[in-house]
């Protein structure tokens, strides 16, 4: 088999007995080579992760607080794993540089960035394998914007032929050494661009979820896992809400045509969810559910619409300048609707209607309160009955759609309902579909 590179989500590192449990996932496959840590997460409901108490201790030097406590129960975090799991991984001199960064007034990036980075040397430490730093190997612009190229490049110089190596996620650093880190949940992309320095065969993120499931559990507690979808259709489900992998981690590995592969570090025995490029043998199936509320269509009606030069670019200019985005474009005969990303009061949704309607002379009018929901499937759309289906589940559940979009994705049907029709539209999907 070949190579594979391994990323552990923040849950799979948070405590001693979890690193033992990811030095059994590495012990059961000596082709997981490159294995990508998250800074120590959540150990529980109510605990606190690491890179969040980073970014308080951060802002507490940044107002000229004192920081020692705040900055001493990080240092217990990460002394509990060591003595958990009998290492000293020499991090005194450490943790001594980063509280002088702190007062000497360091960066948030800096700051956050040290949960990967003290995590990745202890995890090192304990498995007996070499670090790898990723600063001055993930290239950053100054204005925080990842250098693609160079950042392969670098990796591709940097990664042994053989054996293992462990890597910090989260962050990197300007060509001048300054540390930058992803947006958060930012490990995932990491580990996907070691992935494509690496060519790697598969990318194994693991995380505490055996996949990804078709719908919101806490909607649809029965749930189920997906056991394999398309880079189209979860890049579809994550626009529209669902999250298990940093969106961004998608790209490179896509690129180079690398499997990703969801696994659960509870639970190794589970296959998870594989995403692919393509995949065949269709069963007819929908991959997934996903929604998100907070939302509003913007409806404007005006005759020959249609024969007015420039009225679409109009549209969208108005709601630009406002700091709208159309996420969505309906359009009929006469007729134009935006959905927009926009939590307004009735007054404001009145008012924005008012000026579009003076802009652009033409009827407007606001229904604020919507939420958006999207069924994602392989040729889902063009299906016969699909969409007849889809929209009959939600007025039989009482949870009509407000509009429907078809679109021009065969694998993704996107419908508005009211946000309180939301979680009961979503529940008669599931029913319908799965
Ligand atoms: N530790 C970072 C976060 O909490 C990055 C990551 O875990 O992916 O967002």
């Amino acid at each position: 088999m070949g190579l594979k590179v391994v990323k552990f989500g923040g849950s799979s590192v948070a405590d001693g007995g979890q690193i033992r449990k990811v030095e059994a996932i590495l012990d059961q496959d000596p082709d997981r080579r490159f294995v990508v840590v998250s800074a120590p997460g959540k150990r529980g409901a109510g605990d606190v992760k690491v890179t969040d108490m980073l970014y308080a201790c951060r802002d507490l030097a940044a107002k000229g607080e004192d920081f020692s406590e705040a900055f001493a129960g990080i240092e217990r975090r990460f002394r509990d794993i060591e003595e958990d799991l009998g290492v000293d991984a020499g991090l005194q001199p450490e943790f001594d540089e980063i509280r002088r960064e702190l007062k000497k007034g360091c960066t948030a990036d800096y700051a956050a960035s040290r949960g990967e980075h003290l995590n990745a040397v202890l995890i090192a430490a304990y498995l007996g394998v070499p670090f790898l730093e990723t600063a001055g190997r993930i290239l950053f612009d100054q204005e925080g914007k990842l250098l693609a190229e160079e950042t392969d490049q670098a990796l591709k110089a940097a990664l042994p032929k053989e054996g293992r190596a462990v890597i910090p996620g989260f962050y990197g650093s300007e060509e001048d050494g300054t540390i930058r880190v992803f947006s958060r949940g930012g490990s995932d992309i990491t580990g996907a661009l070691v992935a494509q320095a690496a060519g790697a065969e598969v990318y194994e993120n693991w995380t505490d979820v055996s996949g990804l499931l078709v719908t919101d559990p806490r909607i649809v507690p029965e749930a189920q896992t997906v056991p394999e979808l398309t880079y189209d259709e979860l890049r579809a489900l994550s626009f529209m809400g669902a999250g298990v992998l940093h969106e961004d981690a998608v790209f490179p590995v896509r690129a180079a045509g690398i499997p990703i592969n969801i696994r659960n570090t509870n639970r190794p025995q589970d296959d998870g969810t594989m995403i692919l490029p393509r995949r065949d043998g269709e069963d007819g199936m929908i991959t997934g559910i996903s929604g998100k509320k907070g939302y509003g269509l913007l409806t404007l009606s005006r005759p020959q619409m249609n024969g007015v030069k420039g009225f679409s670019a109009a549209f969208l200019t108005f709601l630009e300048e406002r700091g709208l985005a159309a996420e969505h474009l309906l359009t009929g005969v006469d007729r134009m609707a935006a959905v927009v990303k926009a939590d307004l009061s009735d007054a404001d949704g009145e008012a924005l209607a008012k000026a579009a309607a003076a802009a652009l002379s033409a009827d407007c009018a606001w229904q604020g309160g919507l939420a958006l929901l999207a069924v994602v499937g392989k040729d889902f759309t063009i299906r016969a009955g699909n969409p007849a289906a889809f929209l009959t589940a939600m007025d039989r559940a009482d949870a009509p759609a407000v509009f429907t979009d078809l679109g021009c994705d065969p694998d993704c049907v996107i419908a508005g309902v009211r946000e309180k029709d939301y979680e009961t539209a979503v529940r008669a999907l599931y029913r319908t579909f799965m």
